[in-house]
């Protein structure tokens, strides 16, 4: 289970929208490319610690406050994941709740800061206000800005696939985001549209993203630093600069775990061939889609027309760009020329 593979298509596609729609920001995205994606998936997702370590071993194992009882490695015992800040030990569940609702913005804040939460047109002038943060404070430079337009199509991409906001027409197996469902969604993605589609060099892509340094403009929109800026003129309330230390350190666990993870999610999702010759998915991810093999969830995408949602997602985060460019001055003129092309680009992070 990956959440990594969908974000990462979900700001390429994005990135492409803006693109043909020729949006000021696109040559910086090109440019910053690898700020662009570590902002959409680290950039966001800071519950991305284990949930376990193996005793056997000292492997770190699992995904944030999921239960976990034995090592899937060994079958050995686990103990618990934390942190350890000080004399305190700081585990998931904590880290989840302090710091997902302020990531998100619009989903997923814990039931006590449930009044947190904020609309979808709030969002827009907040994100307008860390954009143009991030270029008048975080800069000089653009890669603050990228790294902030990548946070925004994470929070628009959540949104959407898990129907907080209106605007895909997903019915895949058995809903549009679901436990069954979601092992589709990754092998699809990852395959069909990730390496035979766009082409990419999936392990380049994510390593990158993992090795790409954070941003201060992120404690910055998740209000875990000095209230400073539009941003902290416009949204006086939800500031906690005491939380900076203890974000810093959890950004830095989940750049050190992502690096682990990539190489298990990687030969997770990729197809080996079976003992007839055709290509077979993880027989784990096959029990939990209900049993399905490869070429009956290719079916079920298909017949669900997952790529034109994944199509919609990637127009619908390119309108949330504009609306914020239509708020932001500052992103109005950024020269159209700048920045690598996409061809170039591609010499990196496509398959060779
Ligand atoms: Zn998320």
């Amino acid at each position: 289970m990956s959440g990594i593979i969908g974000h990462t298509a979900y700001a390429i596609l994005a990135a492409k929208a803006a693109e043909s729609r020729k949006l000021p920001v696109a040559p910086l995205i090109r440019n910053h490319f690898s700020s662009y994606l570590a902002g959409a998936y680290l950039g966001c997702d800071v519950q991305t610690v284990p949930a376990a370590v193996c005793v056997d071993t000292g492997e770190s194992l699992g995904y944030g406050s999921q239960k976990m009882e034995r090592s899937p490695v060994t079958g050995g015992v686990v103990t618990s994941w934390f942190l350890p800040i000080g004399d305190r030990k700081v585990f998931p569940r904590e880290i989840h709740e302090t710091f997902y609702g302020r990531s998100h913005l619009i989903l997923g804040w814990a039931k006590e800061a449930r009044d947190e939460t904020i609309s979808w047109g709030e969002y827009l002038d907040f994100a307008a206000d860390v954009a143009g943060d991030a270029v008048e404070l975080f800069g000089p430079g653009h890669r603050a800005l990228a790294y902030t337009l990548g946070w925004m199509t994470h929070v628009s991409g959540d949104g959407l696939i898990k129907s907080v906001l209106d605007g895909i027409n997903l019915n895949l197996l058995d809903g549009t985001y679901t436990a069954k469902n979601r092992p589709v969604q990754d092998l699809v993605t990852f395959n069909e549209i990730g390496k035979k589609e766009l082409d990419l060099n999936w392990s380049v892509i994510l390593d990158d993203l993992a090795t790409t340094p954070v941003e201060d403009v992120q404690l910055h929109y998740m209000r875990c630093y000095p209230r400073q800026g539009r941003l902290g003129a416009h949204f006086p309330k939800g500031w906690a600069p005491d939380q900076e230390g203890l974000l810093r350190a959890v950004l830095a666990e989940n750049r050190r775990y992502q690096r682990i993870r990539n190489s298990r999610i990687i030969s997770q999702l990729t197809l080996k061939p079976g003992p007839n010759g055709v290509l077979q998915c993880d027989e784990q991810l096959s029990k939990i889609a209900g049993g399905l093999n490869y070429r009956e969830m290719l079916e079920a995408a298909e017949k669900a027309n997952f790529r034109h949602a994944l199509w919609q997602i990637g127009e619908l985060i390119a309108d949330a760009f504009e609306k914020v460019i239509e708020r932001q001055d500052i992103l109005h003129d950024f020269p159209t020329t700048d920045g690598p092309t996409w061809e170039e680009l591609g010499k990196r992070f496509w398959s060779p």
